[in-house]
């Protein structure tokens, strides 16, 4: 049995990947390991971050979080979704819908995770290390409740 991914967490995994993609143009991570204490993400890329970089990324996380945007998920069309998402790891019997989530306007992305309910659930946003090594940037953070 696959233990339960931690909501807080994994929403803030969103929150890294969209800020990824707008910041760089790279994709969402390809990997990613989440658990309540620390999680980790790796992304296909081509150079180390520098620590500007990494102050960015966590700003910009970190203001998305403050403006308590609401988090919700509704059911397409898979044909819709086809041509707004990458769907390369849906399995071929996932059926006519599929569950998009959005965190406000700021990303929509399909997922059948557990997340919280607004932003500000996730707390505080904090890049702990950043390694790159054979073309994957490798991410590794941490959550603060802040109540
Ligand atoms: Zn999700």
């Amino acid at each position: 049995m696959k233990k339960q991914i931690d909501p807080r967490m994994h929403s803030a995994e969103h929150l890294l990947n969209q800020t990824m993609v707008q910041m760089f143009g790279c994709d969402r991570c390809f990997s990613a390991h989440i658990e309540k204490k620390k999680s980790k993400c790796d992304y296909y890329f081509s150079r180390s971050l520098s620590e500007i970089e990494i102050k960015l990324i966590e700003k910009q996380v970190n203001r998305i979080i403050s403006l308590n945007l609401p988090i919700s998920e509704k059911l397409i069309p898979i044909q819709d979704a086809r041509n707004r998402f990458h769907l390369d790891r849906l399995p071929a019997d996932a059926g006519d819908t599929i569950r998009i989530v959005s965190i406000g306007e700021y990303d929509h992305c399909p997922c059948i995770g557990p997340h919280v309910n607004s932003t500000e659930a996730i707390g505080s946003f904090r890049i702990t290390t950043h390694s790159f090594a054979k073309g994957v940037l490798r991410i590794r953070f941490r959550l603060k409740q802040t109540d």
